[in-house]
């Protein structure tokens, strides 16, 4: 025979109750009739208790009372036949009395005990499982109602019960005996002391109430039908990737859940562990589903952990004192004096110097807990043995559980670097000897960034998620968007990465979606959801929704956003981007960038600083990053400037070349700003300093390429009557390079911690003698290109490449 246990939600509704009436219509009852054990109807517990503890102080109950009346009195007109109706609304109306009565006596009380509370919350119960017993009769023959207060006995500790076995044995067996061929229809979660009183078993003890009934009839499984998929592989509500696990151990899902994991309450496993009897999580709204089985002896996983789970709301009490020292009975005389007072303790740590111990409780018994130990350890306090125990709030616990954790090594490593790098701090550690469970004690604020996280560096054949934040909707961001909504199934696929745009904003205005932005109808949905732009806001915003794998983009050419940088590595938010000015301000500000994103974890990319998508950065960085040591850096790095000169060649003549370059649009609107080599200027600095050098911009030598009166031309019209007038002086140089065989060519160099842009003539033997188009050109010479250079050339602007670039700094930062 099988035990099925169906869950608030199971019941929760008419339209679920007769989705439980089909499931048991699929059961085989050739093998013994089933024992059907059910909770009250979902959110019922939470409203007695509510309505129990508004009595207690003076509040009305009478409105939460109708509301009660009404959900069961509706089931029972939708489900049941018209002649069936009356006796069970007298049966409910006769519960409905007493619980009146009940809560009436403790509103004029003012009080409420743990036994009466136990006894109000025995008719969620008692009301759902009369309930669905009288619907089944309609289709079953043989069907009982089982007030479980009669056989499941117990202490008399209200609220979480312990149950007497033995006796509990006795009474069940004899039941079921008694009625074998029925269909036994039993209140989950109630139970009953020696004196008759109700008790309870403990929130989501309908669940252990199956187990206790499975154990003592030896059923062949014991299956908890609830409203998701089975045991995954963390709360489905706080992960969206968790997905199902098809089997655990006992011991597996006696940590998942003692940690949290409420789809089944963890006792329930003592019961059915020692009988060797499975239990299948089933889901009673995808019966397709083949369910979670928790059993002795699964197969080997490939899995290195099974699940996270986490507790939302603890307290931790924390205790020091050199009198903790070597004094064996320390912590039994605290963990006693805690046990017997019924303060459950959740997660213990103890410093190895025995210097201090820290526990986590509920956030209720926090105070009581400080309390008794400041009577408890009188003596030691007032000796200053011990210092005052401290209570911090608002904390989580997160814990990783799976068997295979033991022989796996790298786990912890694996968890912390994940948490370390999305800036969560961990407050206390506590790895079960048994080395089933990591688990972490952090802010309570940073859970679920944390959980998903940690499952993301788990699970990784999951694809992990990047959640960008995106300044600048102009071209690079316009292009970088189009870009990762045309590769999303190629990066997915091949990168295992999947990036969320979580925000978006440019001058004019900005928006959110935790869940990412459809890259299709960004543009629309900016538009016309956007709230007005504020650039702290986006930053404020962003932190606040503190998304794990979080990357701030910043595709402008705005010195604005710069201002935030340091902030938001502080935040451990990686930044990519293609905006110059921030590395290129002082040297001060470079270095506090750099230093604020290794000391927090994260990354900091700007690969388009310099020669938009082309590897310069990289290939520098891991030119000295594998010991290499650097002698010399010549490079084109203006594409404006590289056109021009690539032209200005034969019967060209200057002026005409500077107008093509800019009706090409690869100037400034005033073709000066390119000419001065400012631009470059920039390049070359960040260069320097990512080479190891303290450079300041006016540390890099600029030879001026105009004659004065282009530079002193008013305007920009001015400007090119003067390279017409001037055209002699360009004509001169042109004529002397060629006459050599030489080319014009303005080069960046970097050698010996100098830095210089100049225009030089270059013959054929040099690398930058064949140019193209815009191109530019960085040639590295090493300790080991010391005969040849190591080349890096292409096109070295443009929308295109430069949004490439972004993206790959962002696939880079996916992959840390
Ligand atoms: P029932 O009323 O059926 O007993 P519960 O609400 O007690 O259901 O438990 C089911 C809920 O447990 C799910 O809806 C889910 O949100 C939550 N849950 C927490 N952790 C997990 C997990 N690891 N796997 C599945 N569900 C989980
Ligand atoms: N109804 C009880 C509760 O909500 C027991 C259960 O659902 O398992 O805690
Ligand atoms: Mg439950």
């Amino acid at each position: 025979m099988k035990v099925l246990k169906f869950g608030g939600t199971s019941v929760g509704s008419a339209k679920s109750i007769s989705t439980v009436i089909d499931i048991l219509k699929t059961e085989d009852r050739s093998q013994g009739s089933p024992v059907v054990v059910l909770s009250a109807m979902s959110g019922v517990t939470n409203l007695l208790v509510e309505m129990a503890e508004n009595a207690a102080s003076g509040k009305e109950f009478t409105a939460h009372l109708a509301e009660l009346e009404a959900r069961h009195f509706a089931v029972v007109k939708e489900l049941l036949d018209v002649q069936q109706q009356n006796p069970v609304f007298t049966r409910l109306k006769l519960y409905f009395n007493q619980l009146e009565d009940l809560l009436q006596g403790v509103l004029t009380l003012r009080e409420l005990t743990a036994k009466t509370r136990d006894l109000i919350l025995s008719y969620g119960e008692r009301c759902s499982t009369l309930l669905v017993s009288r619907i089944a009769m309609q289709y079953f023959d043989g069907c009982l109602f089982v007030d479980a207060t009669e056989v499941v006995k117990t202490d008399s500790a209200h609220g979480q019960a312990k149950v007497n076995m033995e006796l509990t044995g006795m009474l069940i067996k004899d039941l079921y005996l008694a009625n074998h061929d029925k269909i036994l229809f039993v209140t989950g979660f109630i139970s009953s002391n020696d004196a008759g009183q109700v008790t309870t078993l403990g929130r989501g003890g309908s669940d252990y109430t199956a187990a206790i009934f499975g154990s003592v009839l030896n059923a062949s499984s014991i299956e908890i039908w609830t409203d998701v998929n089975g045991m995954m592989t963390a709360d489905p509500r706080m992960v969206k990737k968790a997905f199902s696990l098809p089997e655990l151990t006992y011991t597996e899902a006696m940590e998942l859940s003692y940690f949290g994991a409420k789809v089944i309450y963890p006792p329930t496993m003592i019961p059915a562990f020692l009988k060797k009897i499975p239990i299948v999580i089933k889901n009673t709204f995808d019966t397709t589903f083949e369910g979670t089985v928790i059993r002795h002896d699964c197969k080997a996983s490939n899995l290195a952990i099974k699940g996270i789970s986490s507790v939302n709301r603890i307290s931790i009490i924390n205790l020091e004192g050199s009198g903790m020292v070597g004094k064996a009975g320390f912590s039994g005389r605290l963990f006693s004096l805690l046990a017997r007072e019924q303060i459950n303790v959740i997660l213990i740590t103890q410093s190895s110097s025995e210097h201090s111990i820290t526990f986590a409780v509920q956030p209720d018994d926090a105070e009581k807990a400080k309390a008794l130990i400041e009577q408890e350890f009188e003596l030691e306090l007032a000796a200053r043995k011990l210092e005052h125990p401290v209570i911090e709030e608002e904390l989580s616990i997160l814990a990783i559980v799976g068997e295979n954790m033991k022989q796996t090594p790298g786990m912890s490593g694996k968890l912390f670097h994940a948490l370390g790098r999305n800036g969560v701090n961990v407050r206390a550690i506590a790895q079960g000897s048994s080395e089933y469970n990591i688990s972490v004690i952090i802010s309570g604020s940073d859970l679920a960034k944390a959980l998903n996280a940690v499952h993301d560096a788990f699970f990784s054949q999951l694809n992990k998620t990047l959640h960008a934040f995106c300044l600048g909707t102009g071209n690079i961001g316009k292009t970088l968007f189009n870009q990762l909504n045309q590769h999303k199934g190629f990066l997915e696929e091949n990168n295992g990465i999947q990036v969320k745009i979580a925000g978006i904003s440019n001058t004019r205005k900005m928006s959110f979606d935790t869940d990412g932005f459809d890259l299709d109808t960004w543009e629309s949905t900016l538009q016309a959801k956007g709230e007005q732009a504020d650039l702290a806001g986006f930053v404020a915003r962003m932190k606040s929704m503190n998304l794990p794998n979080c990357v701030f983009v910043d595709n402008t050419a705005s010195p604005l956003p710069i201002a935030f940088y340091e902030e938001i590595f502080k935040s451990n938010i990686s930044v990519v981007t293609c905006n110059k000015i921030g590395n290129s301000g002082k040297y001060s500000q470079y270095k506090a960038f750099h230093d604020a994103a290794r000391l927090h974890g994260v990354d900091f990319f700007y690969e388009t600083n310099v020669g938009a998508g082309l590897p310069i950065i990289r290939t520098l960085k891991d030119l000295m990053g594998s010991g290499d040591r650097l002698q010399r850096i010549e490079a084109i790095l203006s594409g404006t400037i590289s056109f021009i000169f690539n032209n200005f060649k034969g019967d060209a003549n200057f002026h005409d070349v500077v107008k093509l370059a800019q009706e090409k649009g690869y100037t400034e609107p005033d073709p000066r700003d390119d000419l001065r080599g400012t631009d470059f200027m920039r390049k070359m600095l960040i260069l320097a300093r990512d080479a190891g050098y303290k450079m300041e911009a006016e540390d890099v030598q600029i030879d001026n390429i105009l004659p004065q009166a282009s530079l002193d031309a008013a305007t920009v019209e001015d400007f090119y009557a003067t390279l017409k007038s001037e055209n002699a002086f360009f004509d001169n140089l042109k004529n002397e390079a060629e006459s050599g065989n030489k080319v014009l060519r303005y080069i960046g160099k970097l050698e010996n911690g100098k830095a210089s842009i100049s225009l030089q003539m270059v013959d054929a033997e040099h690398p930058f003698y064949t140019m193209s188009g815009s191109d530019n050109i960085i040639a590295f010479n090493t300790d080991r290109y010391k005969e040849r250079p190591m080349v890096v050339k292409g096109p070295g602007a443009g929308a295109e490449v430069t949004a490439a670039g972004v993206f790959a700094d962002l696939i880079n930062v996916g992959a840390n």
